[in-house]
């Protein structure tokens, strides 16, 4: 099978790092175009990240050589690939001009940032828990006059480790009317250099600015349901956040307590509901699908971000201390990996499952 060529906007910085090291061997795309801002522009990628490569891993060999392009130059990523992830920071509103501006020219856009999260016509996709949300797609292109582009979104890097669970429970035949989370978000969540290391070495900071709006927006649409070509929230579930950065490197976990709207399961189901769970990722093996989008730990002391962060590709879910909960029903613990797949991974996911379902094509 021939690869699809991706392009990468934003590759230079963290998110698009991780877009380049996760794409390496991709059994079906291939990274054929990368792009920055004008000061990276015209340099080869290896020269642009020199000295800021950020990953683990040695930088892929494919890319080392290309030529950054310049993320304004719609035209010339047209030549270049078939869709693009995007993946770059400055001004939301003009990200959102960008990623249009790309869509209009039949580039697909799949992207990290928050900008569209809120269109009222692009879907935020997880895709085990709303893929069907992709079913927009030809409404977005027919208002707005798009031929084979069109914009689909990840969500917040946190909201994986407890939605997860939540839908699972929901789609079992248990509705979750309330829950409050507190969360402890991994440093990595805020790019590099991120938080300063004299604010955040021997302190947690109980404060991440819009990231507690978010965790109660975000999760309405993503469960909710596509109406007249927009999507309607699901208004039936009411969320209390409180988020915290904290000192560890990547994983964000999550505290979560929370109440049915009718009945209850008991523990041992619940756990039963979260050990079977598996999504359309799954049915339809996407390479980049774990194959337990949840894993329960019945260690008294896990989910750790140290120990479980990776789990399955870091694309799983491990959730853990589901107890009894003296003021709402149930309580527990949920951990995935913010910037594999609360960011880059997720965002390769949602791409599988669009090419999957023919929206690449
Ligand atoms: P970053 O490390 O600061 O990288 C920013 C990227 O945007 C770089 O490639 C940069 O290119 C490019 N850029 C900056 N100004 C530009 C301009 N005027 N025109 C074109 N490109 C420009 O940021 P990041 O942490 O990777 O985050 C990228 C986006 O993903 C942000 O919107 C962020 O909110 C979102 N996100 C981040 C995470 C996370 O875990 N870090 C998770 C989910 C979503 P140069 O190198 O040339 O400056």
């Amino acid at each position: 099978m021939n690869k699809i060529k991706v392009g990468i906007l934003g590759a230079t910085g963290m998110v698009g790092q991780s877009f380049v090291r996760l794409l390496r061997n991709h059994p079906w795309f291939e990274v054929a175009y990368v792009a920055a801002s004008p000061r990276s522009a015209g340099q080869k990628y290896a020269d642009a990240v020199a000295g800021r490569w950020h990953m683990e891993e040695e930088m892929p060999e494919a890319v080392r050589d290309l030529a950054v392009g310049d993320a304004s130059d719609v035209a010339r990523a047209k030549k270049e690939c078939r869709f693009v992830f995007s993946a770059v920071e400055m001004d939301k509103k003009a990200i959102a001009a960008l990623e249009i501006e790309y869509a209009a020219n039949d580039i697909p856009v799949v992207s990290n940032n928050s900008s569209h999260r809120w269109t009222p016509d692009v879907p935020m996709l997880i895709p085990e828990v709303n893929p069907d949300h992709i079913e927009i797609i030809p409404a977005q292109r027919k208002r707005r006059g798009w031929n084979k582009g069109f914009i689909v979104v990840k969500p917040n890097c946190s909201l994986q480790s407890y939605l997860t669970p939540i839908h699972a429970l929901r789609q079992a035949g248990y509705p979750v009317a309330k829950m409050v989370i507190a969360t402890m978000q991994a440093v990595s969540g805020a790019g590099y250099p991120g938080v300063s290391s004299m604010d955040i070495v021997d302190n947690v900071v109980p404060f991440i600015g819009g990231e507690e709006e978010k965790s109660e927006r975000e999760p309405l649409k993503i469960l909710g349901r596509i109406q007249g070509g927009e999507f309607v929230n699901d208004d039936s579930i009411v969320i209390s956040a409180h988020c915290n950065r904290v000192p560890v490197v990547d994983g964000h976990m999550a505290c979560v307590s929370l109440a049915f709207s009718g009945r209850k399961p008991g523990l041992d189901e619940i756990q039963k509901i979260w050990t079977a769970f598996r999504g359309l990722p799954q049915e339809l093996q996407l390479p980049s699908a774990p194959a337990r989008p949840i894993i329960y730990r019945q260690e008294p002391d896990r989910p750790q971000p140290r120990k479980d962060r990776d789990a399955d590709k870091a694309m799983a879910v491990s959730v853990g201390r589901l107890r009894e909960c003296p003021v709402f029903d149930v309580r527990f613990v949920g951990l995935s990996h913010n910037t594999v797949r609360g960011a880059a991974g997720g965002g390769i996911l949602s791409a599988e499952l669009l090419k999957a379902k023919g929206y690449l094509d």
